[in-house]
């Protein structure tokens, strides 16, 4: 097996998603390389190479600077046939999901997306994939020599490792008709604080909160802890917290050290979204909410109560 990694950077970071599946990909054998593709990759090189790569191949040129599929399409297809690598693995996120769909065209290699797993048997390689409403898990495979895989956000852990990666850089050649398409403006959102998908602390609120104001709450002990705020679907299609900060079945996958649900009640479709996490801690008034299944431990309480005052211990505990 000879695996190709896309790791997806934003500014001087390397998505944690992208570095979970390389270590995944590591450690089921053979070769793992990873690609980086940019116009400034100075300060990512050192970081991709110690998750488990072998190899990290770095595509540098200022056309490859914009977040744009097709550019990036044509180094990867132009890498997969030289270094004739059978897998492609890719971290699931709307650039990565455009080019692996394109580079799925482009070598006649079936893509398997929405995969939370990946293993070998027997020497044959079989994904896992949620269905009927992540109800169940099912096998998935391939039948074309090279096998292309998009994985869930959160789906794996990054694993660091003292190894070293060998650095080559690659002669970019880009197709004319791939450079049609510019980037005219790029928006982000002001950071207030670690993303859920990197956070290692993550305070997630439910209907329980009563409304938009609730989610002060949670922000103050988020803040004292570190960590990021979440929110269910019911909340988000309320309106009282924006849609990137969703986990579930229709939003994100993530997977933090320590997960507190506050208020949430702990559906199927919550809970596919949150179940990787290290410790999950429930804090709800309903002794019998369905959450309490699956948490570590559970709080039976009223939250406008509960969570000002681990607010306060954990801020005095800190000080
Ligand atoms: C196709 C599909 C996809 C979906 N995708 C998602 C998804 O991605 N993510 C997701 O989250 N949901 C998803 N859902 C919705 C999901 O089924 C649930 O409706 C939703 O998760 C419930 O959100 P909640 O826990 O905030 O609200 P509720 O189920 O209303 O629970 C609120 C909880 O708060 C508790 N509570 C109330 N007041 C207090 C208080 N003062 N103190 C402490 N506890 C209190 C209650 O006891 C209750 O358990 C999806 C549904 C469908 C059909």
């Amino acid at each position: 097996m000879k695996t190709l990694v896309f790791l997806e950077h934003h500014g001087q970071a390397i998505s944690k998603a992208s570095l979970g599946v390389l270590s995944k990909a590591a450690g089921l054998g053979g070769e793992t390389a990873a690609i980086l593709a940019g116009a400034d990759l100075a300060g990512l090189a050192a970081q991709a190479g110690s998750f488990g790569a072998g190899t990290v191949f770095l595509a540098e040129d200022p056309r490859l600077a914009a977040a744009l599929p097709q550019p990036r399409v044509d180094v990867l297809a132009g890498l997969v046939a030289g270094e004739a690598f059978d897998t492609v693995l890719f971290a699931q996120s709307v650039l990565a999901t455009d080019l692996a769909a394109a580079l799925a065209v482009r070598l006649d290699a079936g893509l398997n997306w929405d995969l939370v797993d990946l293993e070998l048997r027997e020497g044959t390689l079989v994904g896992r994939r949620p269905a009927l409403s992540d109800s169940v898990r099912i096998d998935v495979g391939w039948s074309s020599p090279v096998r292309l895989a998009l994985f869930r956000a959160g789906a794996f852990d990054p694993v660091e490792s003292d190894a070293r990666a060998e650095l080559r850089e690659l002669h970019v050649e880009l197709d004319e008709r791939s450079l049609r398409a510019e980037l005219r403006e790029a928006a982000a959102e002001e950071p207030s604080g670690p993303s859920i998908e990197d956070a290692d602390v993550i305070v997630a609120g439910g209907r329980g909160l009563g409304g938009p104001e609730g989610f002060a709450l949670l922000e103050e002990l988020a803040e004292a802890l570190g960590g990021a705020v979440a929110a269910t679907r019911a909340v988000v299609d309320a309106g009282w917290y924006p849609y990137p900060t969703q986990v579930g079945q229709t939003g994100k996958t993530v997977s933090p050290r320590l997960y507190l649900a506050v208020g949430i009640s702990g559906a199927i479709q919550h809970k596919v979204g949150m179940q990787g996490s290290g410790v999950i801690v429930a804090i709800n008034k309903d002794p019998n909410a369905p959450i309490f299944e699956y948490a570590d431990l559970g709080v039976v309480g009223d939250l406008n109560e509960i969570v000002p005052r681990l607010a306060a211990l954990v801020r005095d505990a800190r000080a």
